[in-house]
């Protein structure tokens, strides 16, 4: 079997260098030729000597994005939808704003947490993606922003699937995205959403110094346990606790996710047991209006009604923003992607 390089972090790239009796300085060039300079071959990296390079093509497999599909939409986003290596597809995002862009990776083919209003809940659990395939999302947006002589600021994990169930691989990737010798991001510029895996949650937390961010969507259990099962295994009290003690690295805020669904969780009233539930907690509140898919029939509130919750969530104190709707006519907005699984379920 050839051993997959793409998706090893920088100290997994020493110990293979090592084993293999090369120096361990030459994982820094590698690093750099898989995640910054986004090489297509081991021929072209011309730093290392010619025998070196035989011997890793010879040995090694250097899995590259293969992207089927680009869609555009009319706000600047865009939607990648990629094919896996055994037929599977999943789906990223890349949202340029106004001084940053961001890539919404997946991190798994489907979801097994089956929340109610979500599109690859629906899907239900295919598999876990491997560190190589989460990865390569990042180097074909970093690859096609490059080109185009600008740079991707921001990864969120935000795409398909509960980032924490694919635990060690995301870590992988996240000490890669970290990584000077990788993508060099800083940790606030990283996002992981957990739907609430509350252990995994407060180790990832400890191990890394990137940003949480916390599907909360109901401010009682017996709601959130509705909408989201994952609650009957980790409830609020639970969840709420792990959020006081996760490290804020440099006074950042974890962020709290709500989506807002018309007639279920979008009443003045839900705001203040919201606001009440998250007291005394650094919190960033990112209320997002439902968005509209084929595998459920929630509807999202008008705005004045979003405008009434996020006044009660500022009135309280915190900071709350109603999340504005990015690439919705290509279906790329939180929540959307399913990766064409409703073509393929038909064919
Ligand atoms: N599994 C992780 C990350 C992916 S989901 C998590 O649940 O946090 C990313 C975000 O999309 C979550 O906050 C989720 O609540 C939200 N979401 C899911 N379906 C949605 C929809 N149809 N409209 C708006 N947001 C949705
Ligand atoms: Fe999975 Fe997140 Fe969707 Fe829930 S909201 S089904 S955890 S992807």
């Amino acid at each position: 079997m050839p051993v997959e390089l793409k998706g090893m972090p920088i100290g997994e790239l020493e110990s293979f260098l090592f084993s293999e009796g090369k120096e361990r300085f030459r994982a820094r060039q590698l690093s750099r030729w898989l995640y910054q300079r986004f090489a297509d071959d081991f021929s072209g990296m011309t730093d290392l000597s010619k025998p070196f390079r035989e011997k890793l093509s010879g040995g090694c497999t250097l899995t590259l994005p293969s992207c089927d599909l680009i869609e555009g939409s009319s706000d600047g986003t865009e939607k990648y939808l990629f094919r896996l290596e055994d037929g599977e597809s999943v789906e990223s995002v890349l949202i340029p704003e106004e001084g940053r862009t961001t890539l919404c990776v997946s991190s798994q083919v489907g979801c097994a947490m089956r929340c109610g209003f979500c599109a690859t809940g629906a899907i239900g659990f295919k598999r876990n993606m491997t560190a190589a395939e989460i990865v390569n999302q990042v180097v074909f947006a970093g690859k096609r922003l490059k080109d185009a002589n600008q740079c991707l600021t921001n990864v969120v994990f935000m795409g398909m699937g509960e980032p924490l169930e694919n635990y060690d691989e995301v870590c992988r990737v996240l000490d890669i995205l970290l990584s000077v010798y990788g993508f060099h991001l800083a940790g606030k510029r990283i996002t992981v959403s957990t739907s609430g895996v509350v252990p995994r949650m407060l180790s990832l937390s400890e191990r890394f110094p990137v940003s949480i961010a916390v599907s909360l969507n109901a401010a009682n259990d017996d709601l959130r346990s509705e909408l989201m099962p994952i609650n009957r295994k980790y409830p609020l009290k639970e969840l709420i606790g792990a959020m006081r003690q996760i490290p804020l690295h440099r006074g950042r805020k974890v962020t709290v996710e709500y989506v807002l669904l018309q007639g279920v969780n979008d009443s003045v009233s839900d705001a203040r047991d919201l606001a009440r539930l998250l007291r005394g907690i650094p919190v960033k509140v990112n209320l997002i209006p439902f968005n509209a898919h084929e595998f459920g029939d929630f509807v999202s509130p008008p705005r004045s009604v979003a405008d009434a919750f996020r006044d009660v969530m500022v009135d309280a104190g915190m900071l709350a923003i109603t999340r504005s709707r990015r690439g919705n006519d290509i279906s790329a907005a939180c929540g959307q992607l399913s990766a064409g699984q409703k073509e393929s379920a038909g064919s």
